[in-house]
């Protein structure tokens, strides 16, 4: 594996430089303080102190083919020799081959792509297809869902980070999907969740009027609100309520797609097509910003004599589709969605749930391919988290206590409330993911000493 070289005083400088004029996402500025990456390559990446991590959480569930895969980067490289860049409305090479190579990997017909720059701007444009393709106004998103940072899809965003900004969420009606570990609906199988939650949606359609119903957006797999997976008939379930009622069914793959669940999308594990499809990340693994809504012919032929009243100066950015051109192609020579699945089941799933059955903190395992949670609890019996939901500062020690462990033992990992999650690039090595597995289990047991028992 690649190896860090010490040079604190260009980290030091690095740091100073950072924390007098960058911005950051999502923090209080005067505290936060950010680790000075040095460079990064395949599942890891160091800093300039000496320190290498093994990335167990993609930078932000991102880089699937993990960092500075060579194809990729030549790709860029060439492609910046020949055009950095032109406007999205002419017709250039680059553009129409990861058009059609997206159109390719994504479900069903869903066979014109619009590019953006990343995700929450695919689900803005996503969202403002369905209300005029079917005139009406309300947008269904689910409870514990993340769709993006800007107006519309912070709104549509079911955790707390909407909180701060909810300030426009007119239209936006929020439903709980199908969780049986915290079960919304007392259900005590799979198959009761499913159908309850089912229910619920279906009668929420019904209270709120389907003629004014646009769309319903879900997450095939929920991401950051958790890795949950869906139960076999929920999302074909949703399918038929959209068809009923015609709604237009967005499935946001942001995050889910592109090899992380051992599918190129979640959606194929159930065989399930949207009539929009949002994507971004895993794509080019955001090695240039890249995201786009796959689109199907009836929503396209909406906006075929009529123009579609949307666009971005970056759409469709040569140096982008150039690298989700290599992304895709890399992606099919060296079976990366296939070494996802194998390490996901053979590797990290036996594993976290042979942690799961030594850990008085670990409350459930859940996950598929390399997108993986560990449910940390206070107590195994009640299922009470293990901080309490949106914890910050005091509350949330143990949690920062368990980064913090794991960082001490080479791991990056991702965490968020009372989880971790368990997400590697798709090229992990069953090496690498048992290194991380190994930290892993040995942090936890910072968390077992706050939980019943532990
Ligand atoms: N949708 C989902 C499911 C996501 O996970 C994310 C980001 O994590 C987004 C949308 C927003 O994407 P971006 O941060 O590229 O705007």
């Amino acid at each position: 594996p690649p190896f860090a070289v010490a040079d604190p005083e260009t980290g030091a400088a690095v740091k100073a430089a950072d924390r007098a004029h960058v911005f950051h996402s999502w923090s209080a500025q005067a505290v936060i303080d950010p680790l000075a990456v040095a460079g990064a390559e395949g599942s890891y990446f160091w800093d300039y102190d000496g320190n290498r991590y093994l990335d167990f959480s993609s930078q932000l569930v991102n880089t699937n083919i993990g960092h500075q895969h060579p194809k990729v980067v030549a790709a860029i490289q060439e492609q910046a020799a020949k055009l950095c860049t032109i406007a999205p409305g002419f017709a250039v090479d680059v553009r129409s081959e990861a058009a059609r190579l997206i159109a390719e990997v994504t479900p069903g017909d869903l066979n014109q792509v619009f590019f953006t720059n990343g995700g929450a701007e695919a689900v803005e444009n996503a969202v403002r297809m369905a209300r005029l393709h079917t005139g009406r106004h309300k947008v269904f998103s689910a409870y514990r869902s993340y769709h993006g940072a800007t107006s519309t899809a912070i709104n549509l965003t079911g955790d707390p980070r909407r909180w701060p900004s909810d300030t426009a969420s007119a239209g936006v009606v929020h439903f709980w999907g199908p969780y049986l570990y915290r079960s919304q609906f007392h259900a005590t199988s799979e198959e009761q969740e499913c159908e309850r939650a089912l229910e619920h949606l279906e009668q929420l359609v019904a209270f709120e009027g389907p003629q004014s119903v646009a769309a319903i957006i879900l997450e095939s797999v929920v991401g950051t609100a958790g890795i949950l997976v869906p139960p076999a008939g929920y999302l074909a379930g949703v399918r038929e309520i959209c068809d009923r009622y015609g709604i237009v069914f967005i499935l946001d793959e942001v995050m889910s797609g592109f090899g992380r669940t051992g599918a190129w999308f979640a959606a194929d594990h159930w065989g399930v097509v949207p009539d929009l499809l949002t994507f971004a990340k895993g794509v080019n693994s955001g090695y240039v910003p890249l995201g786009g809504v796959a689109i199907s012919p009836e929503i396209a032929a909406t906006f075929a004599t009529r123009a579609y009243p949307g666009g971005l100066t970056y759409s469709g950015h040569p140096l982008a589709c150039a690298s989700a051109v290599a992304t895709i192609n890399a992606m099919r020579e060296e079976r990366i969605v296939e070494n996802a699945a194998d390490i996901g089941e053979r590797v990290i799933g036996p594993a976290l749930r042979d942690i799961a059955a030594r850990h008085a903190s670990v409350g459930e395992v859940r996950g598929l391919g390399v997108f993986w949670a560990l449910d940390l609890v206070k107590d195994k019996a009640t299922h009470e988290p293990l901080v309490p939901y949106n914890a910050a500062g005091a509350d949330n020690a143990p949690m920062a206590e368990f980064a913090a462990a794991c960082k001490k033992g080479g791991l990056w990992p991702f965490v968020n409330m009372n989880r971790t999650h368990v997400v590697p690039p798709c090229t992990v090595t069953e090496a690498e993911a048992k290194e991380g597995l190994a930290a892993l289990d040995e942090a936890l047991s910072v968390t077992d000493r706050y939980a019943v028992n532990g």
